[in-house]
């Protein structure tokens, strides 16, 4: 199956592939750094990892840039009322994203820039907009005039040919001509910090920096444009007029959009105060695995709805799969190899794969690995598997981790590693061979402390993490 992807722009299913040299461009929007990131942010994120990851699947190479938003009104507000300077306030929490992606695997895109770095190349691009009239001034703030861009609403496929005056689409505190109109550059309130720039002092708005550097590190287009669905409209439609009105190209081919992670029938969101933070989670002792299978298992276009039930049931899915893994690892299996079952696992591997192909269906593609897994454990149960069937079962499981990344137990602060945990059950079964089951037992009752449980099979030593 070829891969596909919803594309909001054309509001079709359309096959997708590079504009050139096998390289996806793309650009993700990413946090805005007043404040811990929550885990609906962080359902956003999950999709981009696992885009990233099934691009790759499909050969794809990748050229990706996420923004830090890491100078807005929030983030001004709060630095100021602890009086610390933006880009000392800012350090915390981009240090505090990096360090939840990492915990959630989610892998660093090629480029991950700060907005703050770019101010110069805003004011340029401002400027070019200026010369050609998209712009006007009004008290040194610079706006967007969204009379000039005919395209405008093409993305969110509003009609804006009525006359819309007074509705208010934009949370700008400034005179603007038309309540459309959004401010690209906004002239500093007292006291409040600004850059110098050649067109004055002031700092940028939000949409211009997504716009900048998108173009500047991945050219006039794109080929996929992504973010969470409450960005379609106002920030992409207006990156849409500034970018297309700056190159007169088309801004992205592709634009694909995550729906929300709610609570209780409601958006997760800061303002609501019905969120958590990742670190909320793993302080309830659960592992940042669970909420990465969790985020990732429902397609990115569903809205998903946050329970604790649903994190524990993530856990014990993961905990099935590896269990599964451990058992095709330690197991002696007959000699031989089941036909049937090979064929099988090779229609197992095939419709994982065509599942994440067709729009990111990860639903799909789980349930193609649990129906496996329990066809296997069953095969194994009945001696039908057999030692030929393992190689290609495990193939299939490392294909299901390069997308989902779930296998490897989280390894926290103190715990054992796996080295760790392998030198001291081989300690463990010297010391039994030479009866010293003391010892034995000594280290049996240590790694449990460790919550590692061991097994002693057939064919030796198994352990996993509790
Ligand atoms: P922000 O830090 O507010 O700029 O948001 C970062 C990303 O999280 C954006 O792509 C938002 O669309 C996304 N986002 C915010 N809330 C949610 C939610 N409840 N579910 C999914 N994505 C969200
Ligand atoms: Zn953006």
């Amino acid at each position: 199956m070829p891969l596909r992807f919803y594309n909001t722009l054309s509001q079709q299913v359309e096959d997708f592939a590079p504009a050139r040299d096998n390289t996806v461009r793309m650009y993700t929007c990413g946090p805005t750094v007043y404040s811990f990131a929550h885990i609906g942010n962080f359902r956003t994120f999950t999709f981009v990892d696992i885009l990233r990851k099934c691009l790759r699947a499909n050969g794809f190479k990748l050229d990706h840039v996420m923004n830090i938003t890491d100078v807005d009104d929030k983030i001004i507000r709060n630095a100021t009322a602890e009086h610390k300077a933006l880009k000392d306030y800012t350090a915390i929490y981009t240090q505090a994203f990096l360090e939840d992606c990492a915990a959630l695997r989610l892998e660093r895109p090629e480029h991950l820039v700060p907005a703050t770095d770019h101010i110069d190349d805003m004011a340029a691009a401002i400027e070019r907009l200026a010369a050609t009239s998209h712009t006007y001034n009004t008290d040194g703030s610079v706006y967007f005039r969204i009379a000039t861009f005919p395209g405008y609403g093409k993305l969110s496929h509003n009609d804006f040919s009525g006359n819309i005056a007074g509705a208010r689409v934009d949370v700008d505190e400034y005179e603007k001509a038309d309540a459309r109109d959004f401010a690209l550059w906004k002239a500093p309130k007292e006291g409040e910090m600004f850059w110098d720039t050649a067109i004055g002092p002031g700092r940028p708005g939000w949409h211009i920096e997504c716009s900048v550097m998108a173009i500047k590190y991945l050219g006039e287009t794109l080929d996929i444009h992504a973010g969470g669905i409450d960005l379609v409209f106002p920030h992409h439609e207006n990156e849409i007029a500034q970018s297309e009105s700056l190159t007169g190209k088309p801004f992205s081919r592709f634009w694909m959009h995550a729906e929300f992670l709610m609570v209780e029938g409601q958006k997760m969101s800061k303002s609501q105060g019905n969120y958590f933070t990742l670190r909320d989670i793993i302080e309830r002792g659960y592992q940042p695995e669970a909420i990465r299978y969790l985020l990732a298992s429902v397609p990115y276009r569903k809205s998903l709805n946050f329970t604790f039930d649903g994190l524990k049931s993530a856990a014990t899915a993961i905990l099935r799969v590896r269990n599964f893994k451990l058992r095709l690892e330690t197991d002696k299996y007959p000699d031989g190899s089941n036909e049937q079952l090979a064929a099988r696992t090779a229609s197992a591997a095939q419709s994982f794969a065509d599942s994440l192909n067709d729009d990111l269906n990860t639903a799909e593609a789980l349930a193609s690995v649990f129906e496996y897994v329990r066809d296997a454990n069953s095969a194994m149960d009945s001696g039908e598997f057999r030692a030929g069937n393992v190689a290609a079962a495990l193939d299939f499981l490392a294909r299901f981790d390069s997308i989902f990344d779930v296998l490897k137990p989280t390894v926290q602060d103190g715990q054992l590693t796996d080295a760790a945990v392998d030198a001291l059950i081989e300690e463990r079964t010297a010391a039994k061979k030479a009866k010293n089951f003391a010892r034995a037992d000594q280290i049996r009752q240590q790694l449990l402390e460790q919550g590692i449980i061991l097994e002693d099979t057939k064919s030796g030593v198994r352990w996993k993490r509790k």
